[in-house]
């Protein structure tokens, strides 16, 4: 038998974007119900130390910021439950109720619905990466670059993202290897242009991980030629896979307005989807951004979306 509930606001994913919006719709007495999902926290909780979310001088765990959220949106109400939304039917009326169903077999009804479910970044699919997890392998050159100053760094990809980090650190690293599995950049000429001019970077085209080495910290990275299948060793303390993001949509794809990648369009300097009563917050929603602060201030923007939804249609 399916269990039924009504909700003012559901909100789905607990990252800074669905915690932030918790936070408000719970201050705002709208009684929001989080789907946390499998990993409560989201990709911080994948992080060691945060030192650029404002408020925190001496920096803060990943897990322990996310912690400080869940607890704060709870102190006002909020019901934060650690079960996955694996199917929607949203309707497109505008006092239409939504219906979302758990990985538990449970139905939800809800007036309305604040999409927060993020991106993932792409692994390269190794062992020693996952191993190597938050202590110098990174997915963010923006979060992490910091950590690694007048340090031997490499960065794997060769889209937009990928020189953008190498960018971004060659600015403070010793030398960064950019490591390109092909024998050309994917990024755009602009950017690329703007790479030919940094002198502590070393590109290896033709070139791919087979394990990252180290005791605890990353130490180096043992690379292989894809086309005289030559392998070698690079010896450096940090390691940023940029090779794509996956937005977490797959649930909502025929239902709400997904661009080409993937993310949920929202209309420009708003989180309202093409459905009236669906909003979105956090990278699921952005392709550019993509930093923990952004995530909550459009988390914030979608409470007060929401909020101004359910006055007038409800
Ligand atoms: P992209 O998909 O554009 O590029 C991914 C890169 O990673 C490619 O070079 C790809 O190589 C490489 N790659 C993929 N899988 C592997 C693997 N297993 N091992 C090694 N290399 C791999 O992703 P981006 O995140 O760079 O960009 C996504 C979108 O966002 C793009 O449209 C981009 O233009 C946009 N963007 C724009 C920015 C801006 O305008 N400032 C900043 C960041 C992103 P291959 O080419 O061989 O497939």
């Amino acid at each position: 038998m399916l269990k039924e509930s009504v909700h003012n606001c559901v909100i789905i994913g607990s990252g800074p974007a669905g915690y932030s919006a918790a936070i408000y719709t719970a201050r705002a007495g709208l009684n929001p119900l989080v789907y946390a999902g499998k990993n409560p926290g989201g990709q911080l909780t994948t992080t060691t130390l945060v030192e650029n979310y404002p408020g925190y001088p001496n920096g803060i765990t990943g897990p322990e910021l996310m912690e400080n959220m869940k607890k704060q949106a709870e102190s006002f109400g909020a019901i934060v439950k650690r079960q996955t939304i694996v199917k929607v039917s949203l309707v497109k009326e505008k006092n239409g109720i939504n219906k979302l169903y758990t990985d538990n077999n449970e139905k939800v009804l809800a007036k309305a619905i604040i999409i927060a479910t993020g991106a993932l970044s792409k692994d390269l699919g190794l062992e020693s990466e996952e191993r190597f997890k938050g202590y110098g392998v990174s997915s963010c050159a923006i979060c992490d670059g910091f950590l690694y100053k007048d340090k031997v760094v490499a960065v794997v990809g060769g889209g937009d993202t990928a020189l953008e980090e190498t960018i971004s650190l060659s600015q403070r690293c010793k030398i960064v290897y950019l490591l390109v599995r092909s024998g050309e950049l994917r990024a755009s000429k602009a950017m690329q242009c703007r790479l030919w001019k940094i002198s502590n970077l070393k590109i290896y085209f033709y070139h791919e991980i087979k394990e990252i080495l180290g005791e605890r910290f990353v130490e180096g990275v043992r690379i292989i030629n894809n086309k005289n299948k030559k392998e070698s060793i690079l010896s450096i303390e940090g390691i940023f896979i940029a090779i794509g993001h996956i937005p977490n949509t797959a649930i909502f794809r025929g239902q709400i307005n997904l661009d080409q990648m993937g993310y949920i369009i929202t209309k420009k300097g708003s989180t309202h989807t093409n459905i009236p009563s669906v909003f979105a917050a956090g990278d699921v929603q952005d392709a550019v951004y993509r930093q923990a602060i952004t995530s909550s201030g459009t988390g914030c923007m979608a409470a007060l979306d929401l909020e101004r939804y359910l006055m007038e249609n409800h």
